[in-house]
């Protein structure tokens, strides 16, 4: 609408007729181009040394373009895109930074005559602690806030913020929005998020349970409320997101009521390189009797355990399944663990809810894996499931069904799309805004 009445002022400026004429024509050409070309939302998703991108229709969630840039702040440094199934790869200049990226997908976009469709920028930000409940507008003041909550994020808060700067540099005329990661579990009740610890650690220093992955929990859990053609607000599911980085969260009428993940993406189940739940006094062992250092114990714990450091062959849940059927016993020990501790934190949430509609799986192992999704749903028979192996054996790359025995409560296989979420939760807060 900003576009029709811009242009009637400036055609009452006009004088002569031919002119006017001229500019009618003109000008109805660029309002019809304004409205066939669909409104596309950036979405950024920045790491310290990466940066993920998807231009994305927030109605359909068809991608114009996404890709990444990787290795940044080192000469490897390289950025993809990904248009119409075919892929490109560049390397980049130096200082190979997050700003040299975003000037690189700049120019990308600009020659693919995109940069116009552009409406907002969607930014995931990992950590929202008590206050970002909801996405947000980005301000000065916002960032500040994004920035003091490092201390609970070291790792990715601030490297979302480098993104969020570089992206304002050249995107100053957009509107840019957070959605943050733990907003999904904002809803936990406080006998979820409370640790076993002095009441002071959590009101002065906000030691509490947060979560994290909540815009995956969040996309799944309503696509599940569809399949079921049952309202969210009356929908309880487990949803169980299995990646490189694994959380399962109890969801009732729609809302996040318990998660795996706590006050780091450390806590729960075990991951690809994390440890998840452990006993604390092991760290002491660790620092006291084997000599490690602090520094030493948060990288064994983060980037040295789970699969990768059970199996001692790789993080990767692929090359473990290849391993396991070749008779590696550390690969079926790394698996056994795996579906195990996953499979009690899923019993364990029957405590969270009355009833349960059915179990939700997604993330890249959530999603392809049927060995993995076969031995949780074989231990949670006593919850009432059982597989279809066939079924199970069906539903994987990218496909979304049911894979559940007839005799079974609900299980589906949902893809996850963070993106899509991201893009439609910014179209929104630009509505809501009359923006
Ligand atoms: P994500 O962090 O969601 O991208 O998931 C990464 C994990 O998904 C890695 O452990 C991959 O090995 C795993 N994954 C992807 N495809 C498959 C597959 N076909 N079978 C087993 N695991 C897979």
């Amino acid at each position: 609408m900003k576009i029709l009445s811009k242009n009637l002022i400036k055609l009452r400026d006009i004088k002569t007729f031919k002119f006017k004429k001229a500019m009618i024509n003109y000008q109805h050409v660029e309002i019809v181009n304004h409205f066939m070309k669909k409104p596309l939302i950036l979405v950024i998703n920045c790491g310290s040394s990466s940066l993920k991108f998807s231009l994305m229709d927030p109605k359909t969630g068809e991608e114009s373009l996404n890709g990444i840039a990787q290795c940044l702040l080192s000469d490897n440094a390289n950025i993809s895109f990904k248009v119409n199934g075919e892929k490109q790869v560049l390397a980049l200049l130096p200082p190979f930074d997050h700003n040299t990226a975003i000037v690189e997908l700049v120019n990308f976009i600009t020659k693919n005559n995109l940069f116009e469709q552009i409406t907002a920028i969607g930014h995931r930000v990992v950590h929202g602690g008590e206050k970002y409940h909801q996405p947000t507008l980005i301000t000065p003041q916002v960032k500040n806030e994004i920035a003091k909550l490092a201390k609970l994020a070291p790792l990715h808060n601030p490297a979302n913020l480098v993104g969020i700067e570089a992206t304002e540099k050249v995107f100053s005329h957009l509107l840019q929005v957070a959605i943050f990661d733990t907003a999904f579990h904002q809803t936990m009740p406080e006998k979820a998020y409370i640790y076993g610890l002095p009441y002071n650690l959590y009101q002065e220093h906000g030691i509490r349970r947060y979560g994290f992955h909540g815009t995956s929990h969040y996309f799944v859990t309503q696509r599940a409320s569809s399949l079921l053609q049952k309202p969210l607000e009356q929908c309880n599911f487990i949803s169980a997101h299995l990646g490189n980085g694994c959380s399962i969260s109890a969801i009732v009428n729609g809302k996040s009521v318990d998660t795996s993940l706590g006050f780091t993406p450390l806590e729960g189940v075990v991951m690809g390189t994390r440890s998840g739940d452990i006993d604390p006094s092991i760290i002491f062992y660790l620092v006291e009797q084997l000599g490690y250092s602090l520094d030493q114990v948060n990288t064994l714990l983060n980037k040295e355990s789970g699969l990768l450091g059970i199996s001692g062959i790789s993080n990767d849940c692929r090359t473990i399944e290849e391993q396991l059927l070749a008779g590696n016993k550390r690969a079926k020990l790394a698996i056994d663990v795996f579906c195990y501790r996953i499979a009690k934190k899923i019993a364990s949430f029957s405590a969270s809810l009355d009833n349960l509609d059915g179990l939700i799986f997604t993330g890249g192992i959530g999603e392809n894996s049927n060995t993995i999704r076969s031995l949780i749903l074989n231990q949670l028979s006593l919850l009432g499931f059982k597989a279809n192996e066939q079924l199970n054996e069906e539903i994987r790359f990218g496909k979304q069904g049911n894979i559940n025995d007839t005799t079974s409560r609900p299980c589906w296989v949902i893809p996850t799309n963070e993106e899509w979420v991201i893009a439609e939760q910014t179209q929104h807060l630009l509505i809501n805004k009359g923006m």
